[in-house]
């Protein structure tokens, strides 16, 4: 495996040109789900990114994933992740919660597996070639293609509160998703703002990892410690295959009703195996309490007030205030953004993830307006990648700007044996 896309699967060159039928930019969750579910119609999919470099660079060391072991890549649901603890002789129980590190390896088994290779360089832009699209790499490499299909994930949408830009130095904050390093922390006094999940984990790997003090303030009441539960999102996600786009039309009092149920269960609850990592002496809590206002201390640490009167000295603000939609974030959209319909940041998108510039599909975090809000999660990344290659880009390449619906030639790939680990691997991802 591991065959340069460039050389094996580009169709015929033209001079410098590589031409293919469908361009994944990324190579995340939702991009390597959507390379499989191409693969298993017959479509050679071209992917550029680095992969799952999100979760390398961006989610810290140790972390614990809220997600289930039911929450996979696999359209087909063949090298999911209970196969992939299966085939490496990992008890299921010992990885429960999933750590970041296990998961990533999962990622890598399951791209082993599918045979997707990916290249690792970035897409510079994309921009409208007649009835396709052409992508300028890095590298200066320029790829035509029928389709392509974008996973920008939740990294460009970071959303900070207004004071933290006007008064804090840039060196002092950061937002949750920046902090793939926590060492560097040791011996720092640290503000987290915000009080879901992310911030509670964050407080308590900095607190394991030597911070001096780490104080959380959140505004609204303390979330409980209990175990989400997802169920109720399994027949969603059934419905949304079956019908794609049956988010998007649904009433406002439906929809509202869905997204709140996502809201409890993903926001107002706490894992419960985040508790006794909490209770720790230099870890406080300020629940009903924002920061008012913040100065500069002359050893370039920051005094924050508190609505509660309390002045905290920290050498650090982190930001755990979660995410907002705005494509004209994402760098390389910029030269087709102005035929990108919005709303409200968001791409407006047909039934299969289309976006008004046609060939060019969104899926992920992006694509939840329209689609709910588990395709922010891995949860929805099969379910997205089955909906996108059951639409246009199963079919023969635009002619005149139409594209015809039906599908090409669906030859079928087997998939190589995945990778097995050694003992002691096997003891480290359990460990
Ligand atoms: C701290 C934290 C914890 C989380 N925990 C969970 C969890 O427990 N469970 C869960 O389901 N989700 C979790 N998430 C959300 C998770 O990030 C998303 O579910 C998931 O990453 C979405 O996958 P994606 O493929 O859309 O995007 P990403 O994983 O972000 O992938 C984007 C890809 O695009 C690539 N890329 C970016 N720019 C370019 C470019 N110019 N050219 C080429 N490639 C490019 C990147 O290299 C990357 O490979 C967490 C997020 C954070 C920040």
């Amino acid at each position: 495996m591991n065959q340069t896309p460039f050389q094996s699967n580009s169709r015929q060159p033209h001079t410098d040109v590589t031409e293919t039928q469908l361009l994944v930019i990324g190579a995340g969750p939702y991009d390597l789900a959507t390379a499989a579910a191409a693969r298993s119609i017959g479509i050679e999919p071209l992917v550029v990114g680095e992969p799952m470099e999100f979760w390398r660079r961006n989610m810290p060391a140790g972390m614990l994933l809220r997600s289930s072991i039911d929450w996979h890549l696999d359209p087909q649901g063949q090298h999911t992740l209970a196969a992939y603890l299966e085939d490496n002789g990992v008890d299921p129980n010992d990885v429960d919660p999933i750590p970041l590190e296990l998961f990533i390896d999962y990622a890598e088994w399951f791209r082993d597996a599918k045979r997707i290779s990916a290249e690792r360089v970035r897409v510079h832009d994309v921009q409208r070639a007649g009835g396709q699209l052409e992508a300028t790499l890095d590298d200066g490499r320029r790829v035509r293609a029928d389709a392509v299909v974008a996973a920008p994930g939740v990294g460009p949408f970071t959303r900070l509160p207004t004071w933290v830009e006007r008064t804090v130095p840039p060196e002092r904050y950061s937002h949750t998703s920046e902090l793939a390093r926590l060492e560097r922390f040791d011996g720092a006094r640290v503000l987290i703002v915000g009080g879901r999940q992310s911030a509670f984990e964050t407080a308590a790997l900095l607190a394991e990892s030597g911070a001096e003090r780490v104080d959380v303030v959140h505004r609204h009441d303390p979330p409980r410690f209990t175990t989400a539960d997802w169920g109720f999102v399994e027949p969603l996600m059934e419905a949304s295959v079956r019908w794609p786009g049956w988010f998007g039309r649904l009433a406002p009092a439906h929809r509202g009703a869905i997204e709140r149920r996502f809201w409890r269960e993903g926001r107002l609850k706490l894992e419960p195996w985040l508790a006794p990592r909490l209770a720790r002496p230099q870890i406080r809590r300020w629940p009903h309490a924002t920061v008012t206002s913040t100065s500069e201390l002359a050893a370039g640490a920051i005094a924050a007030t508190l609505s509660s009167g309390e002045i905290l000295h920290v050498d650090h603000v982190i930001l755990a205030t979660g995410y907002r939609a705005d494509l004209a974030r994402v760098p390389y959209l910029a030269g087709v953004l102005d035929h990108i319909q919005l709303t409200d940041g968001f791409p407006i998108l047909d039934q299969h993830f289309q976006t008004t510039v046609p060939g060019l599909f969104i899926t992920g975090f992006a694509a939840t307006r329209d689609f709910g809000p588990f395709f922010g999660f891995v949860r929805g990344s099969t379910a997205a990648a089955t909906i996108i290659t059951a639409g246009p880009i199963g079919s023969e390449p635009a002619r005149d700007g139409v594209r015809p619906t039906r599908p090409a030639a669906r030859e079928r790939h087997g998939a190589v044996p995945p990778r097995r680990h050694t003992a002691t691997k096997r003891a480290e991802l359990a460990s």
